[in-house]
């Protein structure tokens, strides 16, 4: 892992611990897995990348493990308009980009993300404690790969 991975790791270590919770060789390695990871995977995808060190793990285990970092608000759960439900470990505030073609949910940070609440709580005098957004499209390989189908003609209309 890189320096800022390790530093968030060692803090959510340090986190659970403080709250009482049994770091345990599964928990940390789907902690490791989960701050590593770009690809927003589901409970089935980090069962199947882990299931080969730890054989007897199910993924009741995963579900497990998932909310309790919910519940510890280090991880979110997102419904990003497919049946599975994808997981993402917060390291910094961004926004998302989904991919309508084949479902990939890419990370990008924008400077105006404050004002968007700020303008919000202006606006309807809310006290506002978060905020949420996607954008959807067709995502780099899926544009070109859309686009050799249709033999060259543009994909996106
Ligand atoms: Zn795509
Ligand atoms: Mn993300």
């Amino acid at each position: 892992m890189v320096t800022q991975q390790e530093s968030v790791y060692d803090q959510t270590i340090a986190r659970l611990k403080k709250a009482g919770i049994r770091i345990t060789p599964q928990r940390v390695a789907i902690i490791r897995f989960m701050i590593q990871s770009v690809a927003h995977p589901t409970a089935e995808m980090i069962y199947a990348a882990l299931a080969p060190a730890f054989p007897h793990m199910s993924v009741a285990t995963i579900y497990n493990n998932l909310k309790l970092l919910i519940d510890q608000g280090l991880v979110e759960e997102m419904n990003v308009g497919d049946v599975a439900t994808h997981y993402d470990f917060a390291l910094a505030p961004h926004y998302h980009a989904v991919c309508t073609n084949c479902g990939r949910i890419v990370d990008f940070v924008y400077s105006g993300m404050n004002d968007v609440e700020n303008v919000a709580a202006g606006k309807t005098g809310f006290a506002v404690s978060g905020h949420h957004l996607e954008v959807y499209g067709l995502c780099p390989d899926c544009q070109r790969k859309l686009a050799m189908t249709n033999g060259g003609k543009q994909a996106v209309e």
